[in-house]
């Protein structure tokens, strides 16, 4: 279901990724910045980067976070392009904000798709 929303719900899946209550396969940590695999990968490559403070979205985040966090996160998606190996094959990232975009879980999150030719940009659903 996506979100209806865009207040910060401590009892998202990700938060409780966060302190240890469901577990994640690890790709890349640092102190701001948590990177994992999808449990439901859309491509040979899909691994999800999140910031570790409660950020709900990109707007949230990029009103609230420190200048720290903001690069880290930034810098942890370039990371995760090279751990994952698709640097030079190519990759998508895509971000999720509301309901118009189905967004499911309310903590920001990037998505990293590679692996495979990913096709046209968006699929446009028919009116
Ligand atoms: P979005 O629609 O952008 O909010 O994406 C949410 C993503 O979180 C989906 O791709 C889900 O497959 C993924 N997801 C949901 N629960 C988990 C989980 N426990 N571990 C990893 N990924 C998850």
């Amino acid at each position: 279901m996506p979100v209806t929303s865009m207040i910060y719900d401590d009892n998202n899946i990700f938060a409780k990724i966060l302190r240890g209550e469901i577990p994640c396969r690890k790709v890349y940590e640092d102190d701001h910045t948590l990177a994992f695999e999808d449990i439901n990968p859309q491509a040979p490559i899909h691994t999800l980067v999140i910031p570790k403070g409660k950020y709900v979205s990109m707007v949230d985040f990029t009103a609230k976070a420190s200048d720290a966090e903001i690069a880290a996160f930034v810098r942890a998606i370039g990371e995760v392009a090279k751990i994952k190996g698709v640097k030079d094959s190519g990759y998508r990232i895509l971000a999720n904000s509301g309901e118009h975009s189905m967004q499911e879980v309310p903590h920001l999150h990037v998505h990293v798709f590679g692996g495979k030719s990913l096709g046209a940009m968006l699929v446009v659903p028919r009116a």
